[in-house]
């Protein structure tokens, strides 16, 4: 695909723990969830549930992978029944001055999350900055291949229609930028703690509200 030098990229987010703190509330609420639902349709104890959440997690990077294969679960049903969230508007955490900062980044820019639509559209609609994207890439659109799978991001970059020489991909796991370098996407990591540099990490940020000021220094 032919396109002017210079041109602004397409900017990839990742949302839970990039645009807004997940770990505060919703990543709680999500795996407490996530274990209720093992206990009602796997039929074990809740203690048995959740170490079973998390050796799923730990063995397939989502929980909802190691379902699909050993308990044939839908994983819509899965997904729709492990994300709600009657307390949203209390427990999204994130910084107001992102709003701010996404508008004067030129380029468009889009959503790419492990998350099911629902949850991703309701996140954003939360934090105000909705309208900024212009695709909101959830793992079923993906044919629920989570990132890191590779299969997952060609499916993503099939519905952007663009290549991957033009988009930056900002994430705060470093596995899913790995995937994204390989295949030929520029990659800022968002990590708070952080005193490495993965190599495959173009650009390392303490917090996304740091991309607008530090954009120069992804060479183009
Ligand atoms: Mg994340």
């Amino acid at each position: 695909m032919h396109h002017a030098a210079g041109s602004p990229p397409v900017w990839i987010f990742d949302l839970d723990n990039t645009l807004h703190n997940a770990s505060a509330h919703l990543f709680p609420h999500i795996n407490r969830a996530m274990t209720a639902y093992l206990v009602e349709h796997l039929q074990i104890p809740e203690a048995e549930a959740d170490a079973l959440r998390q050796h799923y997690w730990r063995r397939y990077g989502a929980t909802m992978l190691g379902l699909m294969r050993h308990h044939q679960t839908c994983p819509r049903h899965f997904l729709w029944h492990t994300h709600q969230f009657p307390k949203l508007h209390e427990q999204v955490v994130w910084n107001p001055a992102l709003r701010h900062v996404l508008r004067r980044l030129p380029g468009r820019k889009v959503i790419y999350s492990n998350a099911p639509k629902h949850y991703a559209e309701a996140v954003l609609a939360r934090m105000g900055i909705r309208a900024l994207f212009d695709q909101v890439i959830a793992v079923e659109h993906v044919r629920f291949y989570p990132k890191p799978a590779v299969r997952g991001f060609q499916h993503m970059l099939g519905l952007l229609g663009v290549s991957p020489s033009r988009c930056v991909m900002v994430d705060d796991d470093p596995f899913n930028l790995l995937t994204a370098k390989r295949i030929g996407v520029k990659t800022v990591w968002i990590a708070p703690q952080a005193s490495h540099r993965p190599q495959w990490v173009d650009l390392r940020l303490q917090q996304v509200e740091q991309l607008a000021r530090s954009v120069h220094r992804l060479a183009r």
